[in-house]
């Protein structure tokens, strides 16, 4: 299976928009939503069938067994997290607080805590005729990254695609990285703002150590050439390849609400979006 990973160095850059319509234009038998914290591919791409879920387990966290408690609250004095508090009546442990570190489990000389699996998020793998992989971290969960991988393990064990479009997760971080595991090639979505240049070298040098190619496409281009000209210039000096420049286009932000793709409808952006498509399929052609 060929993946093309969509990626930005931040939210907010139009990096769902493009993948929904490529995934749309290429008919991709096989996708993923791997943005864990806040997945949102789904709405754009409204499937006929509910998934099937499944639990995802994290970091085991802490449990103080009440009954075995003697309440010397040395559990609570070494948290370096403050995730243990009395109440008026027992110690407990905040679980959104607790990082799973075990010390409490350490100290407690009445074996009164027990590490314990915690569920953190869940996968949902809908198939409809084609595959698509997503879930949803529980908020404040850590794992995000385990998680990325587990939507990509559901996607290539469920998906005999050839071809395979994944919505990567914002910003440079762990699920990022994970994103990038296996992926073919990496489209970098960017936008003309000097914070989006500056993102875009960061996640740029994330996706080169990782050893995945890159490409890169400014959306809304029009709303700062001058910057869309900065942006081209960094990527001249690195060699990267740079696709059709996409105008801004408020119909985008429709197109979600009504449960579409940008290309789905006649919009000034598709056929920027759709020339960009073209030209990501001829890189990929020669890898
Ligand atoms: S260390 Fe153990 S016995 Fe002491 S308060 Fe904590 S859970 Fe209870
Ligand atoms: S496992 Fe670590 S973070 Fe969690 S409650 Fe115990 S000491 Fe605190």
């Amino acid at each position: 299976m060929k993946q093309l990973l969509i990626i930005s160095g931040k939210g907010g850059t139009g990096k769902t928009t493009i993948a929904a319509a490529f995934i749309r234009l290429s008919n991709a038998k096989g996708y993923a939503d791997c943005d864990v914290d806040a997945p949102n591919l789904h709405l754009s791409l409204k499937q006929v069938k509910e998934p099937l879920k499944k639990d995802f387990y994290g970091m085991d966290k802490a449990v103080i067994i009440e009954e075995a408690c003697i309440g010397c609250g040395q559990c609570e004095m070494h948290c370096a997290f403050n995730a243990i508090h009395f109440d008026g009546t027992s110690y407990r442990v905040d679980s959104l607080l607790c990082e799973g570190c075990g010390v409490c489990e350490w100290v407690c000389d009445a074996d009164a805590v027990k590490m314990t699996p915690y569920v953190a998020g869940e996968t949902m793998l809908y198939e409809n005729g084609h595959v698509f992989s997503t879930a949803e971290l529980k908020m404040g969960s850590g794992n995000s990254g385990k998680l990325v991988t587990e939507v990509k393990k559901n996607l290539t064990d469920h998906s005999d695609a050839t071809f395979a479009v994944v919505d990567g997760s914002p910003g440079i971080g762990c699920p990022v990285i994970a994103s990038l595991a296996g992926v073919d090639m990496a489209l970098i979505v960017t936008e003309p703002t000097q914070s989006g240049l500056s993102d875009l070298t960061r996640i740029h040098k994330t996706a080169t150590v990782s050893g995945v190619r890159t490409a890169v496409c400014v959306n809304k281009y029009d709303i700062n050439t001058k910057v869309t000209a900065e942006i081209r210039d960094y990527c001249d000096q690195n060699q990267i390849p740079v696709l059709m420049d996409i105008p801004y286009d408020k119909m985008a932000g429709q197109a979600v609400n009504k449960h579409m793709t940008i290309v789905d409808f006649e919009c000034k952006a598709k056929p920027f979006v759709a020339q960009a498509y073209h030209q990501i399929k001829a890189l990929m052609r020669g890898i």
